[in-house]
């Protein structure tokens, strides 16, 4: 993806106010310049001053579409089922993927009406897709027959049927 600058990613943020999008912090190396860009379908962190607040940013034609989730507090590896990211489709042990949780836009989030989708826990998708960050552990990998750009379209479709249900509130 192009490199965002700090000004469009917080004007980006679809599911929260303004005061908030204005206190997220950005992610760690952003100031550094050493956040891989040319590796990222989108940019995806976790809050460094807010442990359970993590960030989606994802480019698109009109512009960056930027989501708040909040991981939740309680983990309960008994309730997960599922240790694949549903975006990229990588598998993880169970600590490897968070139920990630996003208000709604609008009036609907506002009171309290959230949409959630498992992910890999550290946001970094585009990395696991490249090869350039491995599962802990390796699972037996199902044989994938599709080119590495097959595999990045389909995580970002999946991933764009996830923020269009958090813009569609
Ligand atoms: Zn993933």
């Amino acid at each position: 993806m192009q490199p965002l600058d700090e000004k469009d990613i917080r004007r980006s943020f679809v599911n929260c106010s303004k005061g908030e999008a204005s206190r997220i912090r950005m992610p760690a190396g952003f100031a550094e310049g050493t956040i891989p860009w040319a590796d990222l379908d989108f940019l995806g962190w976790t809050d460094p001053g807010a442990p359970l607040r993590a960030l989606l940013v994802l480019p698109g034609e009109d512009g960056p579409t930027g989501v708040v989730l909040r991981r939740p507090e309680a983990y309960k590896p008994s309730t997960l089922r599922s240790s694949m990211c549903r975006i990229c489709l990588t598998d993880h042990t169970a600590s490897g993927v968070a139920l990630f949780v996003a208000p709604l836009a609008g009036a609907a989030g506002r009171n309290g009406n959230t949409v959630g989708e498992y992910l890999c826990a550290d946001l970094a998708c585009s990395l696991y897709l490249r090869g350039k960050r491995q599962p802990k552990m390796r699972l037996v990998r199902r044989e994938e027959t599709l080119t590495l750009q097959e595999r990045i379209d389909r995580a970002m479709v999946n991933l764009a049927a996830f923020t269009n249900r958090v813009v569609a509130g």
